[in-house]
């Protein structure tokens, strides 16, 4: 009983198979062979080499983007160059009907990895919030996986928090990312004189050696994190927030996200949500995937 897990995101497709517990062996990464049909023959290719080596029960595979793993349909992945591809379909004759196969979005693929093998122990709901570029997230509710009606659910870097704020590239405007992500950190650096294209990580390190404009410039983007925060605990009541994701599990930022955390105000009955670094690093998606293939449906 094995179950095959794939993280195929735009630079590189990671892979390994993972164990009831939740841990992963035989881990390997390939650099992801540009975009279109080519990335599906590059997947159909690394799941023959695990399959010719190891008695492969189920295939996970996630992707970042918007999926729907109901109907393995890929509506949108731009850095794939996917857009309406019907993945689930692509793949499932190249593989025995014994086979089962599961096709999700990454990131909700690496909260149930959190929720089921981070070790949390905060009970039955958790919200992962990735921090990097942008925001990407994941949400689970109740011991399940929030999908809503087109698979976009837990999508949360686009929230729109700020009518008529800065346009983002979705084509909608305000949206949390482009207030609280690694980009959104770059562009208050710069505002801040710092204008190195490491400005983002400058400034972070600066801020955290008590340069006190540089702290301002981290603190605002870190305020604007929890905003959006306490926004998704208002509707969701979760029990736990996880951070990951490049910024968001640095621990230069972690300390003025705390702080921000402090500052914000919570509607009782809501208590204040407590926010930790998210446990299972890079390898979430992969082992999140494979824990997912193990009880979808065999089609
Ligand atoms: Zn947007």
């Amino acid at each position: 009983m094995s179950a095959l897990g794939l993280d195929v995101g735009g630079t590189k497709i990671a892979a390994g198979l993972v164990g009831l517990d939740g841990s992963a062996a035989e881990v390997t990464t390939t650099p992801t062979a540009g975009s279109g049909q080519a990335v599906v023959d590059q997947i159909t290719g690394i799941i023959d080499e695990y399959r010719t080596a190891h008695p492969v029960t189920s295939v996970g595979l996630v992707v970042p983007g918007g999926v729907d793993p109901r109907t393995g349909v890929v509506a949108a992945a731009s850095n794939l160059g996917w857009r309406d591809l019907d993945l689930l379909g692509a793949l499932r004759p190249r593989l025995p009907p014994s086979v089962a196969l599961h096709v999700d979005n990454d990131a909700s693929a690496a909260a149930w990895a959190e929720h089921r093998f981070g070790g949390h122990g905060q009970g039955d709901s958790l919200v992962l919030v990735t921090v990097g570029t942008g925001i990407g997230g994941g949400v689970v509710v109740d011991g399940r996986v929030v999908r809503g009606v087109s698979g976009a659910g837990g999508e949360v870097g686009h929230l729109p928090l700020h009518p008529g704020g800065r346009a983002c590239e979705c084509g909608s405007s305000g949206c949390w990312e482009q207030y609280a992500s690694g980009r959104a950190l770059h562009r208050a650096a710069q505002v801040a004189g710092w204008y190195t294209e490491t400005a983002g990580r400058d400034v972070l390190r600066a801020a955290s050696a008590g340069d006190v404009v540089a702290a301002a410039a981290v603190a605002e983007v870190a305020t604007h994190l929890v905003h959006g925060i306490v926004v998704l605990t208002a509707v969701l009541d979760s029990a736990l927030v996880l951070l990951g994701g490049g910024l968001g599990s640095d621990p230069l930022f972690q300390p003025f996200v705390h702080a921000a955390a402090s500052a914000a105000t919570v509607t009782p009955p809501r208590r204040r949500i407590p926010i930790r670094p998210a446990s299972l690093g890079v390898l979430a998606g992969v082992i999140g995937a494979a824990d997912l293939s193990r009880t979808t449906t065999r089609r």
